[in-house]
This record gives structure tokens, C-alpha cells and sequence, in this order.
């Protein structure tokens, strides 16, 4: 297990975030992941880093504090802490996030200090999002088994059983289980292009999902959008992947463009909070009406956070027998479950989804890129589900059973 961890951390730092000779790594690690930070900070040194810096945190510490500091402190973001971004960004740093909560510990917070806490520091830390948001560096998400996520996902099994499983899962998704995990992921995201040219070949002005789940969608695509997925390149041209494990081929929609109704396929964990079985209704690429069978007040306070949160900012599509879903894990994270699906996320676009000389957000934002606090994917693949492209009176089929035809 150690060997296989330590390759997988390898593959993050060579193929996730790219690290650069004489450039820093910054690790955002929950202290349960304590021994994958520490892989991470080995295998940056290894690649010539000149540091690798760890910034710890624990949600069990966060939910004591959600659950019984004043509103004041909740939603008092000190200097400092953006100051410790901000430092990094300004040297040019790459950084890792690992991803491994527990989806259900939030749900006993109250969604509205939750809400508050976490957009006073999404505010603050604009700049920082922003640096990353537009590739200007190189991110990566990553994930590893804590205790209280893999007994959610393999309820039936001792806690030691269910971790093991879900690193096995874990592994084999990211394709670190492969004798030569770098060359493994290569040959991945180089088989993506393909389809990638041809999407952006064939400048469709929408795209219509439909399904039997009730899903009729049309979404406008952004004036000059580009597809994009697998591996990209940062503001210096230095290729990087985002996510790992990814699966997703993905575009900027046009915010005022999306009209019809979706229906989730999969739960969504929200800030440790699950909403299940929601519906949204779209009309000139607002949200003007949704339900929820659970999670509703989540949803509600996601969607007014701001102006930009009642609209989408990324289409993506995830084939239905994409190797993540074909391991039948329902993961309860979304950089696995969005992995497994089509979806669509609310708020904030990629500006790198979008060409044009002009790189203003005016500019920008007259293509159809929508602009929020927020960018959060949600799922609405299934096994029915079908797309096809429209350009004019022309429409051509893009997926069928949930799966590629184009
Ligand atoms: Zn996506
Ligand atoms: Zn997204």
C-alpha cells in the first residue's frame, strides 16, 4: 500500500500540478491525510521542487466551530490567512488540494452560518481563486480515504475493509494501479483530444439533454467557446491536470442561454451537506424554480448566493460507461461523481473556456461567461440520457444511452 501511495502521489506532482525545478508546492491536506501529504512533499522534492509547504485543517475542528462560535467570528476572515495564499501565488506556486470529507458531517450545521462562513472566505480569498480559476497557475485535485467517507460509501464493511476498498477504487480510477502510472495518464487524456477537436470543430450553438428523469434542457453554448479536458496548459504554457481522476470533456454554456428542466442523477455533497433527488428549472439561464427531496435549504441558500449562483458556468460530459461509474461506487464526492456523469455547475465559467483576444470580464461576460462566488458541479447523466448538438435547423446526435456517438 505504501509503494502504491507513493505512486500516486508521483503521478500528482508530475502529471497534476507539473512541478517545476526550483518552484514551490503548496499542500491543502486534511490531518487525517497526514501520511499522502507527506508522499506529496517527498515526491515534489524528488522532482526538483525547492519546497513543499503543507497547510493543515480538520473538519471536525471546522464543525465545532460552525456549530458554536458567534456569527462575527464565522465570517471574520483574518489578514493573515489570505496573506498566506497571496504569498505563494506571488511566487508562483502550484497547489494541491486533497479531498476527503465526510459527506454527511455538516448536515446537523445550520445551512445558514454554514453559508455565511463559507462566503465570507470564498470572498476573501477571490484573488487566490481567481489565480487558479483562470489556469494563471497550476492546481490539482486529488483524494484519499479518510474514516468517516469510505464508512458512507461501503456502509456494510468494518471501517479498515471500507478504506481499503475505496483506495483501491481510488487507484484504479486515477490509473495509479498501472505499472507506469505517468504514462498511464498520458495515454489517457491524449485518447480525449480527439473527441475535443471534433466538439470544437463543430461549434454547435446548444446543446439538448433529455432523459425519462424528467430532464429536457437546452443549453446555449458561450459565443466563441472552447472544449477543453484531460490535460491543459497554464498561463506559461505549461501543461497541468486539474483533476485526477478526470473524465470530462467540458465548455463554457452562455449564462442567459439555458432554458428547460434537469433532474439530479447523483447526490450532491455540498460543504458536508447531501442534496438528493433536485430539480431545477431554467428560463433565459436563470433558475427560477427547484425542488429537493433532501437538502433543500442547502440548495436554497447555494443558488442565492449571488446573482451569478442561478446560473451555469460549465457543461461537461461524462459517458455513462466512463471507468469511474463502471466500478458501481456511488462516491458521495464530486470529483469522482462528476467524473461518472454529464453535468453542469452552477456559478462561475473557466474564462479559459472562452477564446477572444480581449481577456476582460466585460468582454468575457458579453460571450455568455457567467461570473459567482460559487462553481458547483452537479450531476445529470444517466443511462437514457441524450444530447444531441444544435447549429441552426441542423442537429446532430452527441450522445445516445448515455454514451458517445459522435
Ligand atoms: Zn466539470
Ligand atoms: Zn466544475
Amino acid at each position: 500500500m505504501d509503494q502504491k501511495m507513493e505512486n500516486y502521489a508521483a503521478l500528482i506532482v508530475r502529471e497534476g500540478v507539473n512541478v517545476q525545478p526550483g518552484q514551490t508546492m503548496v499542500v491543502n491536506a486534511p490531518v487525517q491525510c497526514a501520511a499522502f501529504a507527506q508522499a506529496l512533499a517527498r515526491q515534489a522534492y524528488a522532482a526538483g521542487a525547492a519546497e513543499a509547504v503543507i497547510f493543515w485543517s480538520d473538519e471536525i475542528c471546522r464543525k465545532i466551530e460552525l456549530m458554536n462560535a458567534g456569527e462575527d467570528v464565522l465570517t471574520d476572515v483574518p489578514q493573515w490567512m489570505v496573506d498566506r495564499n497571496m504569498h505563494y501565488v506571488k511566487k508562483g506556486a502550484c497547489f494541491v488540494s486533497i479531498s476527503a470529507s465526510d459527506p454527511e458531517l455538516m448536515k446537523d450545521v445550520d445551512p445558514k452560518r454554514m453559508d455565511a462562513a463559507v462566503n465570507a472566505l470564498r470572498r476573501a480569498q477571490m484573488e487566490y481563486r481567481t489565480y487558479l480559476m483562470t489556469n494563471q497557475g497550476r492546481w490539482c485535485v486529488t483524494a484519499m480515504p479518510t474514516a468517516g467517507w469510505a464508512k458512507k460509501v461501503f456502509p456494510g464493511l468494518e471501517e479498515a475493509a471500507a478504506m481499503d476498498k475505496l483506495w483501491q477504487a481510488i487507484l484504479k480510477v486515477s490509473r495509479a494501479d498501472a505499472d507506469d502510472p505517468v504514462r498511464a495518464w498520458q495515454a489517457h487524456t491524449q485518447s480525449m483530444k480527439t473527441r475535443i477537436e471534433k466538439l470544437n470543430a463543430l461549434r454547435f450553438d446548444a446543446l439538448r439533454f433529455t432523459s425519462a428523469n424528467g430532464t429536457d434542457l437546452t443549453v446555449g453554448l458561450a459565443d466563441d467557446h472552447i472544449w477543453g479536458g484531460g490535460s491543459e496548459e497554464d498561463a506559461h504554457g505549461v501543461p497541468f491536470s486539474a483533476n485526477i481522476p478526470s473524465e470530462e470533456i467540458f465548455t463554457a454554456p452562455h449564462a442567459h442561454r439555458v432554458d428547460g428542466k434537469v433532474a439530479s442523477t447523483k447526490p450532491l455533497n455540498h460543504n458536508g451537506v447531501l442534496i438528493e433527488n433536485f430539480t431545477l428549472t431554467f428560463k433565459d439561464g436563470k433558475v427560477t424554480d427547484f425542488t429537493a427531496e433532501q437538502g433543500y435549504d442547502t440548495l436554497k441558500y447555494l443558488l442565492d448566493t449571488d446573482e451569478g449562483a442561478r446560473h451555469i458556468g460549465e457543461v461537461a460530459l461524462v459517458p455513462y460507461d466512463s471507468p469511474i461509474n463502471q466500478t458501481g461506487i456511488l462516491f458521495y464526492n464530486t470529483l469522482f461523481d462528476e467524473n461518472a456523469s454529464c453535468h453542469l455547475a452552477l456559478g462561475d465559467a473557466y474564462a479559459t473556456c472562452i477564446a477572444g483576444e480581449d481577456r476582460s470580464d466585460a468582454a468575457l461576460q458579453a460571450k455568455g461567461m457567467n461570473k459567482s462566488l460559487i462553481h458547483v458541479d452537479f450531476m445529470v447523466g444517466g443511462a437514457d440520457t441524450r444530447i444531441v448538438g444544435v447549429k441552426g435547423a441542423q442537429e446532430t446526435p452527441v450522445f445516445e444511452n448515455g454514451t458517445w456517438v459522435l
